[in-house]
């Protein structure tokens, strides 16, 4: 009869001896690995031990030096993805937005107000239209935007005198739709007076019954619209990014040309609290003379330096002065620079290389680009990641910039890179070096993306995921994985092309893949 082999005894017997895997220093540092830059598909992190809820895991982590953020994610600053809308929804979910500048200086001012005048339910730039306007435009508001509460101003603007409302009551069983709005408006209006708070909104929405409550000023200007539907929801906002005062944290991006040392004024006028210096090579003499630029001016405003993949780089620019990093370079989903330039490099790499020298040097490091799963933000976390900086994870949401369309069936939004030539044509050329230059060389492509619903649904998801994937690991919280990314309690494997396989859905007639 077979006997169950005895335990063999060697020595030493301490757990560590048994330790799997690999510490990240063997994984990126080793003679082998160090010939081959890995990325995030290269690589898996192996699981410890669970003494904790999922509820008990902590996502805050440094985006500057002295920034710091609940949950650890920020919009990419491009034109189909970060305009006030984006900004808002990453600020109140706990992460931030960064405005893109393939705009007017005072377009991006603009975006960068909105998001700092955002208070909780109060919509502050509300559509609005004159007297003079159709019952047509109302439909086409309808159409665009999916709402009909449109406030009548006496020019069609914000802050100007309010007049009426028009809501899909007065308007949805009129056959004439080429009449003017001031012969259908409502003008016995309920309104709310600035300053109002949302408490004191609720309450008169509450008793007066109505859907859409008009904020104006003392001169009876319109300021503000609250909608009932948004108060229903009730939205609670604990982790939100704010400021001192009360108001949500809001990035902008800048290019390092003459012209934006203005753009940066404007910026700072208008409260914007981070600037990234959006290079898609940081390294330059252009980004050294804005950074001096920068801190001479504005020593308080935090400034982000990049996009840079080396330690040399890094190094220059924290030595420079910037409070925080943003790496990648050529791995962008829209981005064809590794292809056309030849440079660039893996990004799990550069971020594992690059943070470990900000470590050193007190600034943290945002990893940008590359990141199309879950399991990509956990593992730019692994490697020294602080703050995941995300285009085509955010783009097709409802907050992006654009309009939906139809291909195929399929309901999809557009998402461009800011080197593409579509968007260069517009404005962005300078972050790739080629504004001046007769002949261009794209380094993006112009893409679309399917519709991914509402940030308020997305967001949450992503969190919950990344809290789950930071149990896994043993981890209660971001800071913890770093201290044991530093100690090399941090176990990494590589995945060989066979186990990359294993590791993705197999073997199935089909599937579905549901969100939630
Ligand atoms: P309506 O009754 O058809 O006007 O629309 P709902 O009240 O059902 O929905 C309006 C939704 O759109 C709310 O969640 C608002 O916060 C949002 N919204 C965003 N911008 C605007 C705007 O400019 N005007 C209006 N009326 N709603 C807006
Ligand atoms: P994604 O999240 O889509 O993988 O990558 C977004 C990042 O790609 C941006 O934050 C930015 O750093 C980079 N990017 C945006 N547009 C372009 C482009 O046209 N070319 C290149 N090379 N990179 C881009």
């Amino acid at each position: 009869m077979p006997t169950a082999p005895s335990p063999v005894v060697t020595s030493p017997t301490t757990l560590d001896a048994y330790r799997d895997g690999l510490s990240a220093s063997d994984l990126f540092d080793s003679r082998e690995s160090s010939q081959v830059g890995l990325t995030y598909g290269d690589f898996v992190i192996l699981p410890d031990h669970i003494d904790f809820g999922v509820e008990a895991v902590e996502l805050a982590c440094p985006l500057t030096r002295t920034i710091t953020l609940k949950t650890p994610f920020a919009s990419s600053p491009m034109d189909t993805v970060t305009e006030a809308p984006m900004a808002i929804a990453m600020a109140l979910h706990g992460g931030i937005g960064f405005i893109h500048y393939n705009n007017t200086v005072e377009e991006q001012a603009e975006h960068v107000r909105q998001v700092k005048r955002y208070k909780n339910g109060f919509i502050t730039a509300p559509l609005t239209l004159s007297p003079n306007h159709t019952v047509a435009d109302i439909d086409a508001i309808k159409e665009k935007h999916g709402f009909s509460g449109v406030p009548i101003t006496e020019n069609g603007t914000m802050n100007s005198k309010l007049l009426g409302m028009v809501t899909s009551r007065d308007v949805d069983f009129l056959t004439d739709r080429s009449k003017p709005l001031h012969e259908v408006m409502t003008t016995d209006l309920t309104v709310g007076h600035e300053p109002c708070t949302l408490e004191a909104a609720n309450q008169i929405l509450k008793t007066s019954k109505k859907g859409k409550l008009p904020i104006i000023n003392a001169a009876g200007e319109l300021v503000a619209l609250i909608s009932r539907d948004d108060l229903k929801k009730n939205r609670d906002f604990p982790l939100a990014s704010k400021d001192a005062n009360k108001q949500l944290l809001v990035g902008a991006a800048i290019g390092t040309r003459q012209a934006d040392c203005e753009r940066l004024d404007a910026l700072v006028e208008a409260g914007v609290d981070v600037v990234i210096l959006d290079s898609s090579q940081g390294d330059s003499i252009y980004q050294l003379d804005m950074i001096t630029y920068a801190k001479k001016h504005y020593p308080q405003l935090q400034i982000i330096g990049g996009n840079v993949v080396t330690s040399y780089q890094a190094e220059r620019l924290i030595t420079a002065g910037v409070d925080g990093l943003r790496i990648g370079m050529g791995v962008g989903s829209i981005c064809t620079t590794q292809e056309v330039m030849a440079v660039g490099r893996p990004q799990a790499t550069a971020v594992y290389h690059t943070s470990q020298l900000a470590r050193r040097m007190g600034v943290p490091v945002m990893a940008d680009g590359g990141v199309s799963t879950m399991g990509h933000i956990m593992k730019a976390l692994a490697v020294g990641g602080s703050v995941v900086m995300m285009g085509s994870m955010l783009a097709g949401t409802n907050e992006t910039p654009g309009e939906y369309f139809y291909q195929d069936g399929i309901r999809l939004k557009k998402y461009r890179g800011m080197g593409s030539s579509e968007a260069m044509k517009k404005n962005s050329a300078s972050r790739y070096f080629s504004d001046s230059e007769r002949i261009r060389v794209a380094q993006g492509v112009s893409g679309a993306v399917m519709d991914k619903g509402s940030l308020h649904q997305y967001l949450p998801y992503l969190i919950q995921g990344v809290k789950h994937g930071l149990q896994d690991m043993g981890c209660r919280s971001v800071s913890i994985l770093h201290e044991r990314l530093a100690s090399g309690q941090l176990r990494f494997e590589r995945r060989s092309p066979a186990a990359q396989q294993e590791g993705g859905v197999h073997s199935l007639h089909s599937y579905e893949k549901s969100m939630i």
